[in-house]
């Protein structure tokens, strides 16, 4: 199993069976799967040495028109609470972020059916012209081709659209009356060429999902070349179908993030909230595992706790955007440092 770490590190190309026995074997074999994340490791630092990047993540709407079984804001759990940001409300948190020294605004939210290109593109232009030098990040899900080319002429920088599973069946028993994988894709394509910096990803150990699926998974992120890439645990949320399901498990989520920064040495890679709330260290266990990029928490404090797409998300200390010297702290204890420059794709 290490040639195969081996092969993946020097760039050579791996089949899904042999990355799906690789990650198999990391979950029974604790030294390979040291042995893949110091690969990982050494791979990040050659691109971005000891710095890691961070986000400021504005959470704009708890509305969705969707249904994603996984998700505590899906459409049917009614007993979600509701709540959207006012444009005024959004600046306010782009204010606090600059001055604590975020260059990037990652503005993510439910399908929000009232968030139209007109409110979107007002938005963007606001803050693009108040703050020239961040970079800006969209995650709001599948939107029109036309749309998604206005709102980068706004001045959007970045979209993340992870693709959630690359097998057809797979995707469609978690995304009830949803279009499909094939126009997930699409909408990734259409990011890709309206020139965004596109993140994909996936989470680790929903329901229904196999070894397999996951090596698939990261092979098609391989293939779409993307500059970003979301890998988390899977975390029920009580309120959904899979509330009784178990969480994602921690080592097989380290070892996707490790193929993941081999696979694509250059890719902007977080060590997901998801994964610093499965476990305290979960973020340092990702930055270990090749991650280079946190997205601490920036939406207005009274609004935290209702952006709940899983349960006891972490969104204070630590993942907190007020808590970046205990970010720093912490990051210190592994020898590595916040970067806060904007941490384009290179
Ligand atoms: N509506 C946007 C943003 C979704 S939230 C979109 O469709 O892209 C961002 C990511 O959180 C999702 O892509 C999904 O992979 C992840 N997520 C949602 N529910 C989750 C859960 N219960 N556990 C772990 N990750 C989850």
């Amino acid at each position: 199993m290490r040639e195969l770490v081996e092969q993946l590190a020097k760039g050579q190309r791996l089949d899904t069976k042999s990355l799906s026995a690789l990650l198999k074997q990391c979950t029974l074999d604790d030294s390979l799967l040291q042995f893949l994340r110091d690969y990982a490791v050494r791979t990040a630092r050659q691109q971005f040495g000891l710095g890691i990047y961070i986000r400021g993540l504005i959470e704009l709407s708890s509305y969705c028109r969707n249904d994603c079984l996984y998700c505590g804001l899906r459409r049917s759990n009614r007993s979600a609470e509701r709540y959207r940001l006012t444009a005024d409300e959004v600046l306010e948190c782009c204010r606090e972020g600059y001055k604590l020294g975020f260059r990037t605004f990652v503005m993510q939210g439910g399908e929000d059916g009232t968030h139209s290109d007109a409110w979107l593109e007002e938005l963007i232009c606001r803050i693009r012209s108040l703050y020239p030098d961040v970079a800006i990040t969209l995650s709001l899900g599948e939107r029109s081709e036309e749309s998604y080319r206005r709102l980068k002429r706004a001045g959007a920088n970045r979209y993340l659209l992870r693709h959630e599973a690359a097998d057809e069946e797979l995707y469609a028993s978690l995304h009830p009356d949803s279009r499909g994988i094939k126009h997930r894709l699409s909408c990734i394509e259409a990011l890709q060429r309206a020139e965004y910096q596109v993140g994909m990803g996936m989470m680790i150990g929903v329901k229904g999902q196999t070894i397999d699926h996951i090596a698939e998974d990261l092979l098609l992120v391989q293939k779409y070349d993307c500059q970003m890439v979301g890998i988390g645990p899977f975390l029920p949320h009580r309120a959904t179908p899979l509330g009784e399901e178990p969480a994602g498990d921690l080592r097989l989520t380290l070892a996707a993030v490790a193929i993941a920064r081999l696979l694509l040495p250059k890719a902007l890679i977080p060590a997901t909230t998801a994964l610093a709330t499965l476990t305290p260290r979960g973020r340092l266990e990702g930055i270990l595992s090749g991650a280079n990029v946190v997205m601490p928490n920036l939406s207005p404090s009274d609004v935290r706790a209702k952006y709940a797409i899983y349960e006891n998300k972490a969104s204070w200390g630590k993942e907190a955007a007020e808590g970046l010297a205990a970010l720093e702290s912490e990051l210190e204890t592994i020898g590595y440092h916040i970067d806060f420059s904007r941490g384009d794709y290179a």
